[in-house]
């Protein structure tokens, strides 16, 4: 990578070589096992101008036509929409005709909040299988990349959005500029852009280098949501701060006006960022040295425990968990089998380290001895619902922000 996707500074700093990677989400049949997999280096960048953590785009043109991540299995996620949608509702839709467009609008979840009190809605998305999911919900689905062309399209047909929203699709972005290019095409004049991505100065303080894979390109900094936007002529006026994924930031964006470049919510923002170190090289050295010391105390954890002959399943067939599992080289030999609550990945075998996705209940059938909390960014929802789990004496391993066991 020679420049930053999102403010073109070059300089980028090489800070965390994760090695070769499969595709996070590129779960396999049992008859692709012995087919060639195919791996793309995962390093990991740093603009020292904006902080946007990057790897370069390798995930193949149509890789996103069918799609295996729905946040509909979470209840936590649900929640999370609906408030979105009051949000939303309550600030800039005054009248039920404004228009809200969700770009990556995945199965419709949030969108669906807004159709049921009435409001008018359009979602974007290129995977065929969930716009599919989302029109079972009553949601109007344009099965298409989201383009500048598209935007100009839609916009010709159902008119100015008021409120064009964004979540968790921004960061797998490869070409930023043409997506925002659009996004201003799709917006009214007083509309407003609402994004929302894991945060990365939460990956970099609590050490969630499983946060980048080959489809998160990007991690975005609030500066590098205010450099990138504030070249196509949008201003960030509020930012929050919010505990899905990890961590996530949430930005509100309009176009500007007359007012200063960088308005003050913003600018406090981004001196909490400075005081943080995003913008040093010496906060990335820190960081990978964490990492490094991450992996060897969880290998050597799992292994202490194979070597008293315990049993160790996973929780949680995540894209983010893919990125664990093949940085640490854990494989079947460790983990008998990860269970996931996604139907769509049961029967199916993680990339790179090819163990068994499951279904939740093999858990309680086998009672293994230890759960590795993969997908530890819905520990609280997977530990509550494990409660027959634990109470018959199983016990948890959460691996971020460093590995420890819980009971
Ligand atoms: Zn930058």
């Amino acid at each position: 990578m020679t420049s930053c996707r999102g403010c073109t500074s070059d300089r980028l700093l090489l800070f965390l070589p994760l090695g070769n990677h499969p595709l996070a989400n590129g779960f396999l049949a049992e008859d692709q096992l012995d087919q060639p997999e195919p791996r793309f280096p995962l390093d990991a960048y740093v603009c020292l101008d904006c902080g946007l953590i990057q790897v370069a785009d390798q995930v193949p043109p149509g890789y996103f036509r069918h799609y295996v991540y729905i946040p509909s299995t979470s209840a936590q996620m649900h929640a999370h929409f609906e408030a979105l949608a009051q949000v939303a509702t309550r600030q800039f839709l005054p009248s039920p005709d404004d228009l809200t467009i969700d770009i990556g609008c995945n199965d419709g979840l949030f969108l669906s909040f807004l159709g049921d009190s009435g409001r008018r809605t359009l979602g974007i998305d290129p995977a065929t299988n969930i716009a599919e999911l989302a029109r079972a919900r009553g949601v109007e689905v344009v099965n298409e990349y989201f383009t500048s062309e598209l935007a100009e399209s839609i916009r010709s047909e159902h008119g100015p959005a008021a409120v064009v929203v964004t979540t968790n699709t921004f960061h797998h972005i490869g070409t930023l500029d043409p997506f925002t290019d659009g996004v201003t095409k799709l917006l009214a004049d007083d509309g407003v852009f609402i994004v929302e991505v894991p945060s990365a100065s939460e990956i970099v303080e609590l050490n969630q280098f499983d946060g980048i894979y080959h489809e998160h390109v990007s991690q975005l900094t609030v500066k590098s949501f205010v450099d990138h936007l504030g070249r196509f002529g949008l201003e960030v006026f509020d930012v929050e701060q919010l505990p899905v994924h990890g961590g996530s930031l949430r930005v509100f964006a309009r176009r500007r006006g007359d007012g200063p470049t960088v308005s003050r919510r913003s600018q406090e923002l981004i001196d909490v960022e400075t005081r943080l170190g995003l913008f040093s090289a010496e906060t990335y050295d820190a960081f990978r040295s964490r990492v490094e010391r991450l992996r060897e105390q969880l290998v050597e954890l799992l292994a202490g425990l194979e070597q008293e002959g315990m049993t160790v399943a996973g929780y949680g067939a995540s894209a983010r968990g893919n990125t664990l599992l093949n940085y640490c080289g854990i494989g079947p030999e460790t983990l008998d089998f990860v269970v996931d609550r996604n139907p769509l990945k049961h029967g199916l075998f993680t990339p790179g380290m090819h163990i068994p996705v499951v279904p939740v209940e093999r858990l309680l059938e086998t009672q293994p001895d230890y759960v590795l909390v993969i997908a530890w960014n819905f520990a609280d929802e997977i530990i509550a619902q494990l409660d027959d789990y634990r109470v018959r004496g199983g016990r948890f391993i959460l691996p971020i922000p460093e590995p420890r066991v819980v009971s």
